[in-house]
């Protein structure tokens, strides 16, 4: 729920420095990291955006890879959690560079 709600603060902040009132759709940007269960975050947002400037606005999540950097391998590899090893080598001596994203993409308002 404090996700959805964020999200909606976040809206109400920028609608009074872009001076919009309404907005009508929202593209959110999800890291695998980032803990963000996009159904139920979908599920919330329609409870929590009622009666607020984002009331009835649609919700596209977009999934992001998540990179980390091997030390193995001194290589970028993907990891879909944060405690994965490397897929080429099987090291767990990955720095995590990507992945614990969560921000607004693109925004359609009035
Ligand atoms: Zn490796």
């Amino acid at each position: 729920m404090s996700i959805a709600e964020g999200v909606v603060q976040l809206l109400e902040e920028q609608s009074l420095a872009q001076n919009y009132t309404r907005v009508k759709h929202v593209w959110l940007e999800i890291g695998p990291l980032a803990a963000v269960e996009s159904e139920a975050l979908r599920f919330c947002f329609d409870a929590v955006t009622r009666n607020t400037l984002a009331e009835g606005a649609l919700l596209d999540i977009i999934d992001l890879p998540g990179e980390a950097w091997c030390l193995g391998c001194a290589t970028t590899v993907p990891i879909t959690q944060r405690y994965d090893s490397c897929v080429h080598c099987g090291s767990y001596q990955l720095q995590v560079t990507r992945g614990d994203e969560l921000r607004i993409k693109e925004l359609e308002v009035e």
